[in-house]
């Protein structure tokens, strides 16, 4: 049976599914830690961020490829591609969803696609870092 994923790959975005702790996303959290950000993962807040910045109000979720849908890098499986095409929307709009959940509770939503982690990291942690700040700022005047 032809297929676009390869075992490796369908294994690999299974194993995506609600997944915590990514490669991605340690990568993040080791980077950030080492650029003196202090956060936290475990959350109950909607969509479960990634990292949350609790003083700043800031949140940050790291997005599969695969799984969000990336402009980039998501593959449209030949198989079961109605499936997989249906699955991947239902992220993306759930995606927005939490986006304007979040904002409506006065968090700021910052999303890194998976590559961005992987091929621009520095530009991903200063990013968060002036996000932390103007959250940071906004908190002490009171907004
Ligand atoms: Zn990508």
């Amino acid at each position: 049976v032809a297929d676009v994923l390869t075992k490796k790959q369908r294994s690999y975005c299974m194993s995506r599914i609600r997944a915590r702790n990514t490669v991605p996303e340690l990568a993040l959290r080791r980077a950030a830690w080492a650029s003196g950000l202090r956060y936290r993962v475990k959350n109950n807040l909607f969509g479960r961020p990634d990292m949350v910045f609790v003083s700043a109000r800031v949140t940050v979720f790291v997005d599969g490829c695969f799984w969000h849908g990336c402009p980039i890098h998501s593959v449209k499986p030949k198989t079961r591609a109605e499936f997989w095409t249906r699955k991947i929307g239902r992220n993306i709009e759930r995606d927005a969803e939490v986006r304007d959940a979040l904002a409506k509770q006065g968090w700021k939503v910052l999303r890194f696609w998976e590559h961005e982690i992987n091929s621009e990291l520095p530009r991903v942690v200063s990013r968060i870092s002036r996000s932390v700040e103007r959250g940071l700022t906004r908190a002490a005047s009171g907004d």
